[in-house]
């Protein structure tokens, strides 16, 4: 598909569990997912963002797609706030238990429903799981190129230059329409202000599909559709570990050398 006047773009968000919060049910071996402790994956701030620059640019769509359990819906409404134009939640207990091929194959299926697109953008890697595979695999199940870490996106004629640095290189690379990228994190990311949420809640309402909605095959979805999967979940050891010097600002100076000079790391 060439590039038409407007920019329809996907982006992929994945609701995560808040850092210190990850725990683990010994029974099924799964991340343990509440409302509470979930938000949504900060590097797919990036992508969103990346969406957003692209619409006031070129003007066009944005649809977020996530697929998770109901509460991921609120990082479908933090999107709608930061200008995503439509919402879509894949939700589906036959979903859960799923490796990274399952969760793109799923993802991959909504996509199709959803229509035609110019791009999708996911981020590079997410906070909880973090195999940065989703994105790539996504591709390859919707059979289009991709290019991960891009930090630069723009149209030339019917294709997309993208810049992504790798190995001390910035490379720039040209791909058609539609391809998908995943979005490099920079230093400054918008948030949504208290009005923007007010008015996504006034505005919109989110698409609820599951299995059936979008036509996927039972057996590639979930834990049957998995072709990973946990054997063995063991905490790493710390390899850091913290501690309070005590005293007087010189007293602390003074155990500071001390402790460092006692490790090797100052003579
Ligand atoms: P990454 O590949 O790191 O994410 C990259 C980008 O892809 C994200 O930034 C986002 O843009 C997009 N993305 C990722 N996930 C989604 C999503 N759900 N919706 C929309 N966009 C998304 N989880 C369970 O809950 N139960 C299990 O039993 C289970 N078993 C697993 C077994 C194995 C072997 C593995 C590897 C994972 C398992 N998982 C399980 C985790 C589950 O597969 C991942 O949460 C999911 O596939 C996303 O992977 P990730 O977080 O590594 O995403």
């Amino acid at each position: 598909m060439g590039l038409g006047t407007g920019m329809d773009i996907i982006v992929c968000i994945k609701q995560v569990v808040v850092g210190d919060q990850v725990r683990i049910d010994p029974r099924t071996r799964s991340v343990v997912r509440s409302a509470e402790f979930s938000r949504m994956n900060p590097f797919d701030l990036f992508a969103l963002d990346m969406a957003a620059q692209l619409k006031r640019e070129y003007s066009g769509s944005i649809t977020a797609i996530t697929m998770g359990p109901k509460i991921s819906e609120e990082a479908l409404w933090e999107a709608l706030s930061l200008g995503a134009d439509r919402a879509v939640l894949l939700s589906d207990s036959r979903f859960a238990a799923g490796d990274t091929l399952a969760t793109s194959y799923v993802l991959g299926m909504g996509i199709r429903k959803i229509g035609p697109f110019d791009l999708i953008l996911c981020g590079v890697r997410t906070t909880d799981s973090d195999t940065g595979q989703v994105g790539p695999q996504l591709a390859e199940d919707l059979d289009i190129p991709h290019v991960t870490g891009v930090e630069k996106l723009e149209r030339r004629a019917d294709l997309f230059r993208v810049e992504r640095v790798s190995d001390g290189f910035r490379e720039v690379l040209e791909a058609p329409s539609p391809s998908l990228f995943t979005v490099s994190p920079k230093a400054e990311v918008r948030f949504p202000s208290l009005v923007e949420i007010q008015d996504a809640f006034s505005k919109y309402e989110i698409e609820c599909w599951n299995l059936e909605d979008i036509g996927a095959d039972p057996n590639q979805v979930g834990n049957a559709g998995s072709r990973t999967w946990v054997e063995e979940l063991v905490p790493a050891p710390q390899q850091k570990s913290c501690a309070f010097i005590q005293g007087d600002p010189r007293q602390q100076a003074q155990s500071l050398f001390t402790r460092l000079i006692d490790k090797g790391l100052l003579s």
